[in-house]
C-alpha cells in the first residue's frame, strides 16, 4: 500500500497543488526518458549504449562516451545536471 493511499483527499490535492497536469505527464516522462538513457547507480551515471561512467563529482564535467556509442549524439551531455532539473521539479510534487 502506498502512502498516498493513506493521506485524506485534501490533504492529497494540497500536495499537488502545486504542479499541473501537464507537469506531472512531463515529470513522469522526462524521468522514463532519462532513465531510458542512463543508470543512476550510487555514486555513478552510466550510459545504458555504451556502459561507460562517470562519478557525480565529475558531473560539472561532459560525459564522455566510448567513440562508438549509440547514444552520445543524443543523450544529456551533462547527466547529472539533466537528473538535478528533473529533480527540482520533483521536489515540487513530494515537499
Ligand atoms: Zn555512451
Amino acid at each position: 500500500m502506498s502512502d498516498e493511499k493513506n493521506l485524506p483527499d485534501a490533504e492529497l490535492a494540497r500536495l499537488m497543488q502545486d504542479i499541473s497536469p501537464a507537469a506531472a505527464r512531463q515529470l513522469d516522462a522526462g524521468l522514463h526518458a532519462f532513465a531510458s538513457t542512463w543508470l543512476f547507480n550510487g555514486n555513478f551515471m552510466r550510459c545504458r549504449a555504451c556502459g561507460l561512467s562517470q562519478m557525480a563529482s565529475q558531473g560539472a564535467r561532459p560525459f564522455n562516451h566510448l567513440e562508438d556509442c549509440t547514444s552520445a549524439s543524443t543523450a544529456a551531455p551533462y547527466p547529472w545536471r539533466e537528473l538535478a532539473n528533473q529533480l527540482q521539479s520533483l521536489a515540487t510534487v513530494v515537499r
